[in-house]
């Protein structure tokens, strides 16, 4: 050491003459022994030193002291003398602390330094010593002599200031911000383990941020650098520097980081250390990234509900209602598009509302919201607006009461155009009165009947054609007995058969069946129906059937039918029904081998006399009446067909020969006993009648008929009004068959 260096040049040779009289004076005085003339000068010197001055022996012991030495440490000088200088340590340095001194003497080691020991009273004292070595009296003896400051102060200032430097940094460590402290010049004098971390974990390159680097120049070489953070560092940069050189007392800065996985966000501060000297300024990083990625979804949802509220079709509005006082305190900028009117012209006057209402939806919108304030229920109403623009629209209007905290009530609501909306109500208000016109008009018969084929509605003309009330229909199923519904050839209808059921049935519309209905006043009504299925989202709900009353039709068709197949003089089959007839039965009969059928063929005896005498008229009558005879001797299923002028044919299924020639000799004996009887006028006629088994033996219906008329012929010859069986038809031949 210098100072040490300074001690040995400077002051060995004279100490080497106090430590010749050292002796001495350890031994009478309590101050250090300095011979007389310049000793004695210099004795007094150190004395009097405010430097605490002590001469220690090989021993440790002391050999001399000054004031200011023992004053140090709270002994007397006489105390002090002879005591080993281990005693101002701790109990346990003190072996080695001799052995150090020895070492020393012995020419190895330093003992300069500062030393925290105690004094007499046992309290704490910090001393800076420095010591040299010192020839002794006897030859070879050397001592210390040591020379001590008292630093206790400065130690303590020192101790403290290190706590509380410790304290400041432990501070510093647990702030998640990032910190560090620069210089006036800017260059970092402290950082917190957090600044540590993110530097070394997020830039790679944690010396251009650690403790001794300049800060102010790493940012400001970002600032000219081509990287991503460039345009930030050259905003941060200029503002730092403002700071460092006490221009500016504080800044903050916000900026991005671009870390490799996720986007961060920072803030920066940097603010000088008020009344630091020498000047420092703090930077502290704090990561915002959570309050920031917080802020953006709330900006994004509000953005959001900006949208929403701008993209709802009308207006969104907020009033509040106090006492008798409505605020409007929001109204979306929608309403611009609705009433052409912007949201602050609503806002400042709700009265621009109100009298765009056309004055006949005034008194309802009135009664609407004052009935909503008073009950506090949702309120709804539905106006005309005039525009400015002069255009009409209908608005539709709904909010609901929410009650506030000092008694208010706030009012959410929302307006939108329903202008549409009505107008499609108003058409479809007008096709629903033109289809009930058309229902209540129309002259064919509607029905709407449920998925159980139950009538729920029938129009005016149902009710007419099939002379019910909408009461007797109402309920009635297709099932239903009492329709005794037929079809056009007369045979039953059943109910499950009918129309509207097979739609049900099947979900496939039915069309133009014929169908023959009773009226409750007898009267038989035939009816064209079509039935379609009504069906409301993929279901069968109803079935409509419409029909038309065709009974003028059915009829006319059914005599023209009868016209065709029947002789009109005298009601029975013509020739051509009546063959056609005779031929199934002969089918009938080749299907049956086991089966006979009989043909009988009839003439009336001298007919033409009838003419002559009575005239044709009555002729015609006469042919008319023993038709009339005929049928009522013959069954049902038997056929009388009238074949030519005055002769006939009757086909008998089912019946022997034998059984025939008992009906034919009835019907004979009745056309004899009933002669027809006009006024006055009693005309006689008898019938010939010839008769032929038919069967599957015969070749052809013509056949039998051939034998029946020969039979006829035999009849004629042998006197008339009698009858005669034809033989049965001969065995077929198989060369026949
Ligand atoms: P018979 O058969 O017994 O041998 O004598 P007939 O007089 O009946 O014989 P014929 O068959 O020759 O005469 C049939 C007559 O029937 C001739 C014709 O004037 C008459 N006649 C045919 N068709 C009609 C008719 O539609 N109305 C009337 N009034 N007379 C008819
Ligand atoms: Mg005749
Ligand atoms: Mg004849």
């Amino acid at each position: 050491m210098a100072a040490s260096t300074t001690v040995d040049s400077d002051l060995s040779p004279r100490m080497d003459q106090a430590g010749q009289s050292g002796p001495d004076a350890a031994r009478t005085a309590s101050s250090v022994a300095v011979p007389v003339g310049p000793r004695l000068h210099f004795d007094q010197i150190i004395q009097r030193s405010p430097v605490g001055m002590a001469l220690i022996d090989a021993d440790g012991l002391y050999r001399a002291a000054n004031r200011s030495y023992c004053d140090l440490y709270g002994w007397h000088e006489d105390e002090l003398l002879g005591r080993s200088f281990t005693q101002l340590f701790a109990p346990a340095l003190r072996p080695t602390m001799l052995q150090r001194h020895r070492s020393f003497l012995a020419g190895e080691g330093s003992l300069d330094g500062e030393y925290d020991l105690q004094r007499r009273d046992g309290s704490p004292v910090s001393v800076l010593t420095e010591s040299v070595r010192l020839a002794g009296d006897d030859p070879g003896e050397v001592h210390r002599l040591v020379h001590v400051v008292d630093i206790t102060v400065r130690r303590r200032m020192e101790m403290t200031l290190a706590d509380s430097q410790r304290f400041v940094q432990s501070v510093l460590d647990a702030l998640s911000a990032h910190v560090c402290v620069l210089d006036d010049q800017g260059m970092i004098v402290a950082v917190n383990q957090a600044w540590r971390n993110f530097c070394q974990a997020n830039d790679g390159t944690p010396a251009k941020t650690q403790e001794g680097t300049n800060y102010l120049a790493v940012c400001e070489l970002a600032a000219l650098s081509g990287t991503a953070q460039a345009p930030e560092a050259k905003a941060f940069a200029p503002l730092l520097r403002e700071v460092l050189e006490g221009r500016r007392a504080e800044f903050q800065f916000e900026y991005g980081c671009p870390s490799p996985e996720v986007p961060r966000w920072f803030v920066v501060r940097v603010s000088r250390i008020a009344g630091s000297m020498p000047g420092r300024v703090v930077v502290a990083h704090d990561d915002v990234t959570a309050l920031k990625l917080a802020q953006q979804a709330l900006q994004q949802r509000e953005a959001a509900l900006l949208d929403l509220t701008a993209s709802i079709p009308g207006a969104m509005f907020r009033l509040i209602a106090r006492g008798g006082d409505r605020t409007l305190t929001y109204v979306s900028p929608g309403v611009e598009d609705l009433l052409g009117l912007t949201p602050e012209q609503v806002i400042a006057d709700r009265g621009v509302v109100l009298r765009g209402i056309v004055p006949e939806d005034q008194p309802a919108y009135e009664a609407s919201s004052q009935a909503a304030l008073q009950n506090l229920h949702t309120w709804e109403v539905e106006f005309r607006f005039r525009l400015p623009d002069g255009a009409l629209k209908w608005i539709h209007a709904k909010a609901s009461p929410k009650p506030g905290e000092r008694g208010e009530t706030m009012w959410t609501g929302v307006m939108t155009d329903v202008s549409e909306r009505k107008r499609i109500e108003a058409g479809l208000r007008h096709s629903e009165e033109t289809f009930r016109t058309l229902f209540e008009t129309v002259a064919q018969g509607v029905v709407y009947q449920d998925a159980d084929g139950r009538i729920l509605s029938a129009n005016p003309a149902a009710q007419r054609i099939l002379g019910l009330t909408l009461d007797q229909m109402q309920g009635r199923r297709s099932i239903d007995p009492q329709w005794h519904a037929i079809r056009e050839d007369g045979t039953p209808f059943p109910g499950e058969e009918h129309p509207a059921m097979q739609v049900l049935r099947t979900g496939q519309p039915v069309r133009n069946v014929v169908m023959g209905v009773a009226r409750p006043d007898q009267r038989q009504v035939w009816i064209l129906v079509s039935a379609v299925p009504l069906q409301r989202n993929g279901q069968l709900e109803q079935v409509y059937a419409s029909f038309e009353d065709i009974t003028d039709r059915v009829r006319l068709e059914s005599e023209l039918r009868l016209q065709a197949t029947t002789d009109f003089l005298t009601g029975a089959a013509n020739r051509r029904s009546f063959m056609a007839r005779l031929e199934a039965e002969f089918e009938r009969l080749r299907r049956h081998a086991d089966m006979s059928s009989c043909v009988m063929v009839l003439d009336l005896d001298h007919f033409k006399l009838v003419n002559d005498r009575h005239g044709h008229a009555v002729g015609d009558a006469v042919l008319r009446h023993v038709v009339q005879l005929m049928r009522e001797q013959t069954r049902r299923l038997d056929m009388v067909g009238r074949c030519g002028g005055e002769e006939f044919a009757v086909l008998l299924p089912d019946t022997r020969g034998d059984e025939a020639m008992v009906l034919a000799e009835r019907l004979r004996e009745r056309v004899q006993q009933c002669p027809l009887e006009l006024g006055d006028l009693r005309v006689e006629v008898t019938v010939s009648i010839g008769i032929s088994p038919m069967s599957a033996r015969d070749a052809s219906p013509e056949a039998a008929m051939l034998r029946a008329d020969q039979a006829l012929y035999e009849v004629k010859h042998l006197g008339r009004n009698a009858l005669h069986l034809a033989p049965a038809p001969p065995a077929r031949s198989a060369a026949d068959q």
